[in-house]
């Protein structure tokens, strides 16, 4: 087999087999990762141009019932402030979003029963009936479809719920108590309500393979989400997984390469974790095809206490300097802040 081959195909027919995407991860060298990056940036020229779309995320409870094994607030870890935001924090969030030019506001959080359907229709409905322009993101873990459902006629538009890894072994392994079917059918259940779903998974976890990895991006192909957040693990200190060693920026630009071309169309967010393993790991994920950021908008207040790694960036900043800072880096890197709604281009022209 030959890499460039492979990738060639690839970028012409958006799709390679198991075997010759294993080929790529294993025999990846400096020379074959510039000609990646190089198509996959055509990709997106192609689709998206230079465009990179903005989000506000909103970090509104880090109470949270499961105990993923990486993550730092997991429910055992008793170390972990937890901290909650009323509706009217989450709404003085928007406020500054909106004030700074947002058109997306993103609201995660924990597995944190006390937000319960009728406290989140509440807060889906304030926003969206403050700002009908803007588009509302929920990620907040597996629920029923009825829950979703009720957060979608309310006005979510999107939802984000990674999938994490697509290996059933490594998924039993990283989550207790949890299903890795459960979580899967939920994508398909907010999938067929109606919104725009994003998946996802983490880059580098303990006793991750190159043939995981590659399960992963055929799961995202066959899913074709609209979104799709990738972003390596980083050990917390608090956590089971704390001796553990970081996915790398350079397996994560990778595979995030790879999935632009396998999926030309798809949102990818240059992750915060990406920002956090490297001072420029989100220019080099922009670069690598991805076209989307998501800057804090959460109160500075609570910003540590959303402590899912060890090393997040950006917990000191003010919204406004977020914003600013996250523009520079993106002209620096040759590419242009879009403060638009940001949907992506296939929903799009299935509405019209
Ligand atoms: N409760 C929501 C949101 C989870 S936090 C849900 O279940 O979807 C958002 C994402 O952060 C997770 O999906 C996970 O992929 C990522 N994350 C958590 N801990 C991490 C770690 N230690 N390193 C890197 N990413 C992590």
């Amino acid at each position: 087999m030959d890499i460039y081959e492979i990738i060639n195909d690839l970028y012409k027919t958006n799709f390679a087999p198991r075997e010759e995407l294993l080929f790529v991860l294993n025999n990846i060298d400096d020379e074959s990762k510039k000609y990646l990056i190089e198509k996959s940036h055509l990709t997106r020229m192609k689709t998206y141009g230079n465009k990179v779309y903005t989000r506000g995320l909103i970090e509104f409870t880090n109470y949270c019932v499961r105990n993923c094994r990486y993550c730092g607030i997991r429910a055992e870890n008793i170390k972990a402030d937890r901290y909650r935001l009323t509706l009217e924090e989450i709404l003085e969030c928007a406020d500054i979003g909106a004030k700074l030019g947002y058109k997306t506001y993103v609201l995660q959080g924990g597995e944190d029963p006390y937000y319960t359907d009728r406290v989140m229709v509440e807060i889906i409905e304030k926003i969206k009936k403050k700002y009908p322009d803007s588009a509302i993101t929920i990620s907040l873990g597996e629920r029923s479809y009825e829950s979703y459902q009720k957060m979608f006629k309310a006005g979510a538009d999107r939802y984000l719920l990674r999938h994490e890894t697509a290996s059933k072994e490594l998924y039993d392994e990283l989550h207790p108590n949890a299903s890795f079917e459960n979580r899967r059918n939920c994508l398909l259940d907010l999938k067929e309500i109606g919104y725009q779903i994003g998946a996802g998974f983490m880059v580098g976890i303990p006793n991750q393979t190159n043939e995981n990895l590659v399960e992963d991006l055929l799961y995202i192909k066959d899913l074709n989400p609209h979104m799709c957040g990738i972003g390596p693990f980083i050990p917390h200190e608090d956590t089971p997984l704390s001796k553990e060693k970081a996915g790398s920026l350079d397996d994560t630009t990778t595979l995030l390469a790879l999935l632009r071309l396998l999926l030309p169309s798809v949102l990818l967010p240059a992750t915060t974790a990406l920002g956090s393993i490297n001072p420029v790991g989100r220019e080099m994920g922009i670069k690598a095809g991805c076209n989307v950021v998501m800057p804090n908008l959460s109160p500075t207040t609570v910003r540590e206490k959303y402590s899912l790694y060890n090393g997040k960036i950006c917990t000191g900043d003010e919204a406004a300097e977020c914003r600013k800072c996250i523009e520079g880096r993106i002209n620096r890197a040759g590419f242009e802040l879009d403060m638009s709604r940001g949907d992506n281009i296939e929903w799009k022209r299935r509405l019209n």
